[in-house]
């Protein structure tokens, strides 16, 4: 018996620099994807960032995160360049992103981290060290010490001048993240390290104790507990013992952008942001390269991860995006590169060749 056919609203967020190009490409992978497993995608496709600002005036116009709201999940390619630094006095495109995942309240982000063998030699860390890397950052996004109550500036006793901010986490934000990465780690290979700094800090303290209470909900995944400063360390001397990371928002911000330099390869991460309901926001960890914007260079695939993301992390569509996956993974056992990864002996192609390359790897023309 054949499933019946499943549909899906997606919005896409193109809009600056290498934006569109790579939106491109993931868009022609999830159509020709969904055909082959039953899934029909209705795009839509709206303006943000600094394409937005031009249009109408503001990043984030209303009728963008109307649509974004009402999809199933949306798709984000970059936002910004050299000609909104300049110029705008009062908006900023990037602005447009904080509000889109203010409105979209996605709490959870998750950032992969995956040392490809193809692309071994990418890496920052001896190969020894980085062959069979395959981790999983979920950072708490949207509380922490980022938003946290009171902050700013005054004077102590003494008269000088003093800038203070405050670690503030309640239980239902611990909770909710624990679960997300909790269903995460049940999805990939079922441990879960919870990185804090429970020696020191009391929210560090609730965050640990309210870990471990979600823990029992998941017997199934396996619990460790880490300091922030020792995490740091392992990430880098072995980050093979790592399966899944949660942690808070500055702790996971840093802990991120280390974890991603292993791979050494920006034009190949791609992240997810979840919420509790409504739809997740997916795009690659990369920005808008303005320096390579419009001349078919870029790397698309941190898009199509994306997407692939966006199937099993935001639809629950496992199959379709293992399907992605594995036609990345052939495209580059095929030897094509951009050029952000090339090396010698590979076939150095553009944005949209890649494009049509992991089409075939998907089906291929006999
Ligand atoms: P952000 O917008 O987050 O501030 P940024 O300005 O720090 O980002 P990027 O726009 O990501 O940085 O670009 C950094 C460098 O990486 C640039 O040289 C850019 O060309 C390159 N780069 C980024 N993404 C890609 C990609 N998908 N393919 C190839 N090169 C890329
Ligand atoms: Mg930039």
């Amino acid at each position: 018996v054949a499933t019946p056919t499943r549909h899906y609203i997606i919005t896409l967020l193109p809009d600056d620099g290498i934006g569109p190009e790579v939106i491109s490409v993931a868009k022609n992978v999830l159509q020709l994807t969904g055909s082959l497993e039953g899934i029909e995608f209705g795009f839509k496709e709206m303006p943000v960032g600094g394409a937005a600002l031009d249009l109408t005036g503001v990043p984030l116009p209303e009728e963008t995160l109307l649509a974004a709201k009402q999809s199933d999940a949306v798709l984000l390619g970059a936002i910004g360049g050299y000609k909104w630094d300049k110029n705008q006095k009062h908006f900023k495109p990037e602005i447009g992103l904080l509000q889109l995942r203010e409105g979209l309240k996605v709490f959870a982000n998750l950032r992969p981290a995956c040392v490809l063998p193809q692309l071994v030699d990418a890496s920052t860390l001896k190969k020894e060290v980085a062959e069979g890397v395959d981790l999983m950052v979920v950072r708490e996004l949207t509380g922490g010490i980022y938003f946290g109550k009171p902050r700013g500036f005054g004077t102590n006793e003494n008269g000088d001048e003093i800038g203070f901010n405050t670690e503030v986490y309640a239980t239902y934000e611990i909770d909710r993240i624990a679960r997300v990465a909790f269903e995460t780690a049940r999805k990939r290979g079922r441990k879960l390290c919870s990185v804090d700094k429970a020696n020191v800090l009391e929210a560090s303290m609730l965050w640990r104790q309210r870990v471990m209470a979600i823990s029992s909900e998941y017997p199934d995944v396996e619990l460790s507990h880490m300091y922030v400063d020792n995490a740091a360390m392992q990430l880098v001397c072995n980050p093979k013992q790592f399966d899944t990371i949660i942690t808070n928002n500055i702790f996971g911000d840093i802990l991120s952008d280390e974890a991603s330099m292993i791979t050494g390869s920006i034009g190949l991460l791609p992240s997810a942001s979840l919420g509790e309901a409504g739809p997740g926001l997916f795009e690659p960890i990369h920005g808008s390269a303005p320096d390579i914007a419009g001349q078919d260079k870029a790397n698309p695939l941190a898009t199509v991860l994306s997407a692939a993301m966006l199937l099993k992390y935001g639809l629950g569509e496992e199959k379709a995006s293992q399907r992605i996956e594995t036609a990345v993974l052939d495209t580059l056992n095929r030897g094509f590169r951009t050029g952000d990864i090339y090396s010698e002996g590979n076939k150095l192609v553009g944005c949209k060749d890649m494009g049509e390359e992991v089409l075939n790897s998907i089906s291929p023309k006999i």
